[in-house]
Parts: structure tokens; sequence; C-alpha cells
């Protein structure tokens, strides 16, 4: 059974108060978010034995991120890939839903420090904004494109759209060191439709550049 060695009360209850929701004929979707570090690797199986333990909750990983640089650090990872296969096949033999296998490839590549190239399904979309109000437009690039709190802020962020706009491509420099799987979607699945959202983007995109070049 997984434990927590920091605060064993907390996270027990935790797990105490999932168990009493996931009982109920009604529920709200629950899943695990794990991210995967140099501290936890060993341990990963746990995870999915806790998982197992809810009645087989997904689990959705996702690799530690070097803020700004992002596998482009010095920061030495310490990640034996055989553990996150030994995790898939512990997910796949208790019939578990976890991250997908193209997925799970692109972690391995980050943690590996190879380059990626996937194009981004949150740049358009999501911002980050400090108590500050200053935005930046993801956890990687670490560059704030204006405030939220300034009028000119909708000007400001279509030039940082036109500006960036290789990420829709997934071939903007920092995107190559860029760990964020979910950010990403290279799942099958999704990649006809990131391709199709992305296109659209950048049409939207393009029709901007003239106005602000
Ligand atoms: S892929 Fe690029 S745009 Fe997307 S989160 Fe990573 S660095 Fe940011």
């Amino acid at each position: 059974m997984i434990k927590s060695e920091i605060y064993p009360g907390i996270f027990n209850s935790a797990v105490e108060g999932l168990k009493k929701i996931i009982s109920k004929d009604k529920h709200p979707n629950i899943e695990i978010d794990c991210t995967i570090l140099n501290e936890n690797i060993s341990t990963l199986e746990s995870i999915v034995e806790l998982s197992k333990e809810l009645g087989g909750v997904f689990i959705d990983f996702d690799p530690v991120q070097i803020y700004g640089v992002g596998n482009n650090s010095n920061y030495k990872f310490n990640i034996d890939l055989s553990s996150i296969d030994k995790v898939v096949s512990l997910a796949n033999k208790y019939n578990i839903e976890i991250t997908s296998k193209e997925r799970i490839e692109l972690i391995k590549k980050y943690f590996k420090k190879e380059k990626i190239i996937v194009p981004c399904y949150s740049y358009c979309k999501d911002l980050l904004i400090s108590p500050k109000g200053e935005v930046y437009t993801c956890w990687t690039i670490n560059t704030i494109i204006g405030n939220i709190l300034n009028d000119s802020f909708a000007k400001d962020w279509e030039k940082a759209l036109v500006k960036n706009k290789d990420v829709l491509t997934g071939h903007k420099k920092e995107c190559y060191t860029c760990g964020f799987s979910h950010s990403r979607m290279p799942d099958q699945n999704y990649k006809k439709y990131v391709q199709e959202a992305n296109k659209i983007r950048l049409d939207y995109i393009l029709s901007k550049e003239k106005s602000h070049f």
C-alpha cells in the first residue's frame, strides 16, 4: 500500500475521502495526477496499486518540468526508464487506464533529453497569470507577454501569438525541450483534431500578423 512519509495523516485522509466519494452510485470523474521525478521513480508502481485499491482510477503521468528551460537545463534526471515500462506493464495487468502510449513515449524522450517535435495544443487557449496580473503563455516559455490588468492586453496577446506561432507546429525552440505531454497530445486519437484546431488558429494568427508588424 502507498503511504506518504511526509504528511501521512493528510494523505490517508485524502485516500479515505476518495474511497467515500467513489462508493457513491453517482460520483464525479476522479483521476490520479502523478508527476514523475527523481525522488519517486522507484515507487511509481505503488501509484498503480493505489489506483487498484480505489477501483481502477485513471492515472495521468507527466514528467517533472524544469521551469523556463525544460530538459535543456543542466539538471540531471536520474530516471531509470525501465521503471516507466514496469508501471505500464503493471497497469496493463490490472487493466487500469493510464496516460496513452504516445504520451509515455514523449515523456521518455524528455527524460532522455531528446528533441521533441510535437505541436502544442495548449497555446492560444491557456494563459498563466501571476498574482500581479503578469501573463505567461505557458509553463516553459519564460516570457511575460503583458499584464491582464492593462487595457492593451488583448493586443499584447495577439502580438505574442504572432511572435510564437511556430508553437502550433512544434517548431519553436523552447518546445523542443518541453515535456508537457498533456499540452501536446500526440495520441493517435487526438492528432487529427489538434492539427485541424491548430490550422484554424494559424489562419487567425496570420490574419493578425499584418496588422501588428
Ligand atoms: S510545447 Fe511549447 S508552447 Fe506548449 S507548453 Fe511546451 S513550451 Fe509551451
